[in-house]
């Protein structure tokens, strides 16, 4: 689950990072009141949205020489303006896709001087299994694009959780980034700040773009992008409360609710399937016979009717797909309550795709019967490869 960099910077300041004082501002009315309990003589005034390269974006329908999500101020009055002017219009940046977000949020944050914009991040290795620094002095800009061109300006380390953070690995960073003096001493605090965030606080992604050394010669926390582990928000009330569900894809959102494992795609054929591993298996097969799918959907073991039933209509909803394809294998999960969920959804919400069912496992016969008794136009398979090549035709012709 990601947060706001408002949010973020919230919890840093709880944590005792460096960050600017700012306000976030959710109506037009009250942007003049909020920027005015902060002190000139510079206002940054930030579209909120669940994605970067903020700055570098720009508006939908935009008017010459208009600035991008990212606006400096020299007076409340200004800030206020460029407030209201960003509320409530899609913003288009690098990491939204052409479809952009629709700002609901600006945070009104004091100015900064800078000196210099480094980058600086902490996330799950996946490889090492721990917690890695990853840091570079060419902040500000895109990390991926220096990733690309230039690699060996991005410093890479983990650290081992028997020991968890120490002291060393903030010199480190600090001398990687090229810091002096008490530059040095601060770096090593808020590392130690940002990794106690992150462990303590069950999070996948924590990204400072910028950090910056400011034109006192502190170290501040400019941008901050957080990503939290949707399994432990348990025991995260306090984050889970933090959500902002306009941020979130509407199928996603209705999926975890009745706790089914849907990603949304951009391919015409829907998937559902059991078990995340035959899920990729099936989304791999449909690219090899030429098509696209148009989700990852793992009903899980345990599925009930009701729960395929809204497996069923969250596919259909997807105005992208042009075919469905169900591939259960029961083991846990019963072929026949399978078959009886498709139809019970079919029935529901109707349907104007071809939908191709390859049922195997526990109760297949039933199963099957089910489906051919139902008289509905459903195409059987028998395998894997069978249920793709089936689908496929019937979407490509
Ligand atoms: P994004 O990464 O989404 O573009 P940032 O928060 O990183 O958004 O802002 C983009 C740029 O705007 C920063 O790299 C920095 O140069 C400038 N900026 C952002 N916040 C401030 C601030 N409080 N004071 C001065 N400059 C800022
Ligand atoms: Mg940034």
């Amino acid at each position: 689950m990601n947060i706001h960099e408002y949010q973020a910077k919230a919890l840093l300041r709880d944590y005792g990072a460096p960050v600017s004082d700012g306000r976030v501002v959710m109506k037009a009315e009250e942007a003049k009141t909020k920027a005015s309990e902060l002190d000139g003589p510079l206002w940054v005034v930030k579209a909120q949205i669940h994605a970067g390269g903020r700055g570098k974006g720009h508006f939908k329908e935009e008017s010459a020489g208009e600035k991008g999500g990212v606006r400096l101020a020299k007076s409340v009055e200004e800030a206020a303006e460029e407030a209201k002017k960003m509320l409530g219009r899609t913003l288009v940046t690098h990491q939204t896709g052409p479809a952009g977000k629709q700002v609901n949020r600006i945070y009104i944050e004091a100015g900064s001087g800078i000196e210099t914009e480094l980058y600086l991040a902490l996330l799950v290795d996946r490889q090492t299994s721990r917690v890695s620094f990853v840091c570079s002095t060419e902040g500000g800009m895109d990390i991926e694009e220096v990733a690309a061109s230039t690699p060996e300006k991005i410093l890479s380390f983990s650290v081992d959780p028997a020991t968890g953070y120490q002291p060393f690995h903030g010199r480190r960073i600090a001398f990687a980034l090229g810091l002096e003096g008490p530059q040095v001493k601060q770096c090593v605090s808020l590392m130690g700040t940002l990794y106690k965030v992150f462990t303590e606080r069950d999070m996948e992604m924590l990204e400072i773009n910028p950090l910056i050394v400011t034109d006192g010669g502190d170290l501040k926390v400019l941008d901050a992008k957080f990503g939290f582990d949707g399994n432990a928000l348990y025991r995260q009330p306090d984050i889970a409360n933090l959500r902002d569900e306009t941020e979130e894809d509407s199928k996603e959102l209705e999926a975890s609710k009745y706790d089914l494992n849907y990603i949304a795609l951009d391919g015409e054929i829907g998937c559902m399937v059991n078990g995340a591993g035959l899920a990729m298996a099936t989304m791999d097969i449909i690219k090899l016979y030429g098509a696209e799918p148009a989700n990852f959907l793992d009903v899980g073991g345990g599925a009930t009717k009701e729960k395929v039933t809204e497996a069923f209509k969250i596919i259909t909803s997807d105005k992208n797909v042009k075919g469905i394809l169900v591939n259960i294998f029961g083991g846990i999960m019963r072929c026949d309550v399978i078959a009886e969920g498709v139809i019970a959804a079919v029935k529901e919400v109707g349907l104007e795709v071809p939908l191709v069912v390859r049922l195997e496992g526990t109760n297949v016969d039933k199963g099957k019967e089910i489906i051919a008794n139902s008289g509905l136009n459903v195409i059987a398979a028998d395998d894997l490869k069978d249920g793709a090549q089936k689908i496929v035709k019937a979407v490509k012709g």
